[in-house]
């Protein structure tokens, strides 16, 4: 690979950001980053909200990382950014009605029925971990590559060598492209979904009879989960943007800003030549000429934007994504949570389109803190809940929590955490992608990749560029 290709990178969300940190430090500075939003960070946006006459970040996007998020971590270290000094995480639970209840807190309405199943929980918990890293081996590095073919390739996710090259052959590991509760079923570890189903389902990643058991544990892998439940997170006092935002501009080259990639027309495969990138920007449509493109962005629209091969237009034909929506919430003054709240009733495809987590960021702003509210629209096998509809349900179950919202200061919802179903994954989605990595200089990176989070975007550009460039 020669230093002085002119790579192109499509996205400063996370993945394309760290892909131009990983890409500097190997030596490669002749690289543009286009965004097409007038900011960085992709969907880790923390815009500022004025309370009480004093501005603070907010969330609507990532708030939280773990002590796994290695990757996240070398990019922190680049842009100068620490990950200690934001609020503290806290939470507590609701029915659908609203009434608080305490489904790990055996004291608290107490019921030997209630007992025997925390009891049972503490033991498939251990269970679990344990054939993680037996039975499982491997299932823990980033990426899918070889996974339906029982082989793991790719950095490790491990605490000790972490984000080194690892690989091995598991024939187990096949298991992982069943839907999580068949995994659960078949490993007698069902009580686990219990746990897992908080930081997963309700952070809009999808319901465990849909997703295949290989993304569940990318993300929610033991030490990650087990992070999340004794609340050892890493948030960011000027939110998660802010490590994108600080990483950027020590870049050589920041993303030039509020310019859209249009179209792609790269040379016949084969064939010497340039990379035409036409984008589009404040003043019109212009074309550049590179030699790489690395495309960070969801690849089922690149493959219409772009002149897509047959085989890229097949593939990424296949990507499934979750429909995620979330709006920061004002109440009446004295009139807001005080504490984040998770909703486990809602959890549930039956309930789709209600609040499953509203997150409360600041605590000493107690009752008068805007909250982010978030809920899912979308379950394989159900007609989608019309947005609008999906925002009554939400505002409906704020109230039924006592928390009438009084104005929506945000709202969006979010192409979210693209996957593969089963079928495709076990039929080897990503031996397929990996196979194409390269043509026509082309590589993919981006939620896809391993895992739609702030970490396993950030490795996947590492691991392109460490195997690639
Ligand atoms: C509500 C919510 C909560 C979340 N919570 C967490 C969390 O707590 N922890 C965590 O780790 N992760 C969390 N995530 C996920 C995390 O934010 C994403 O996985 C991560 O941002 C993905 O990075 P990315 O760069 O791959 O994609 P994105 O963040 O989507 O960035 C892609 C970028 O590409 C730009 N773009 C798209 N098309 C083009 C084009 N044609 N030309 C130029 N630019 C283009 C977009 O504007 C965007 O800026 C959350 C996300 C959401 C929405």
């Amino acid at each position: 690979m020669n230093k002085n290709d002119r790579i192109c990178i499509i996205g400063g969300g996370p993945a394309g950001i760290s892909a131009a940190v990983f890409l500097e430090q190997k030596g490669y500075e002749n690289y543009v980053i286009y965004e097409k939003l007038n900011k960085v960070g992709g969907k880790s946006y923390s815009p500022k909200i004025e309370v009480n006459g004093e501005e603070r970040t907010y969330e609507t996007g990532a708030i939280m990382g773990a002590i796994t998020y290695h990757a996240v971590h070398e990019i922190e270290k680049f842009g100068g950014v620490g990950h200690d000094d934001g609020p503290n995480m806290r939470r507590m639970y609701r029915d659908k009605t609203g009434k608080e209840i305490f489904p790990f807190e055996p004291k608290k309405d107490f019921s030997f029925k209630k007992l025997f199943s925390l009891l049972k929980l503490k033991k498939q918990m251990k269970k679990l971990v344990e054939i993680m890293e037996t039975k499982y081996k491997g299932y823990d590095c980033y990426g899918h590559r070889g996974v339906a073919q029982g082989r793991y390739s790719g950095l490790s996710k491990g605490l000790d060598d972490a984000l080194q090259h690892i690989e091995g052959e598991n024939p187990n590991l096949k298991d992982l492209a069943l839907p999580f509760d068949q995994f659960c079923k078949l490993n007698g570890v069902e009580e686990v979904m219990k746990i897992w189903i908080g930081p997963f389902t309700s952070f809009g990643y999808g319901f465990f009879d849909e997703i295949p058991a290989a993304y569940v544990m990318k993300y929610l892998d033991t030490t990650t989960a087990i992070e999340f439940i004794a609340l050892r997170l890493w948030t960011w006092k000027e939110g998660t943007q802010s490590i994108y935002v600080a990483a950027n501009g020590k870049l050589k080259h920041p993303a030039i800003l509020n310019t859209e990639v249009v179209s792609v027309k790269r040379p016949e495969e084969g064939t010497e030549g340039k990379i035409i990138i036409t984008v589009r920007g404040p003043e019109g449509e212009k074309q550049e000429e590179f030699d790489k493109l690395i495309v960070t962005t969801p690849l089922d629209y690149f493959a219409k934007y772009a002149d897509a091969r047959e085989e890229e237009k097949e593939l990424f034909s296949k990507i499934i994504h979750e429909k995620y929506v979330d709006f920061i919430a004002k109440f009446n003054k004295d009139g807001g949570p005080t504490i984040s709240g998770y909703i486990f009733d809602n959890m549930v495809p039956e309930r789709l389109g209600h609040a499953m987590v509203y997150y409360h960021r600041w605590e000493d702003l107690e009752k008068n803190c805007p909250s982010t509210v978030y809920a899912l629209r979308n379950h394989t096998g159900d007609e989608d809940v019309p947005y609008d509809r999906t925002i009554d349900l939400m505002l409906e179950d704020m109230k039924a929590c006592g928390f009438p919202v009084s104005e929506r200061l945000y709202e969006q919802e979010s192409y979210y955490c693209p996957h593969v179903s089963t079928e495709d994954y076990a039929a080897g989605w990503y031996d397929k992608l990996e196979d194409m990595q390269g043509k026509q200089n082309t590589y993919y990176a981006g939620e896809i990749i391993s895992f739609g989070d702030m970490e396993d975007t950030c490795a996947a550009s590492k691991d392109l560029v460490e195997r690639f460039f």
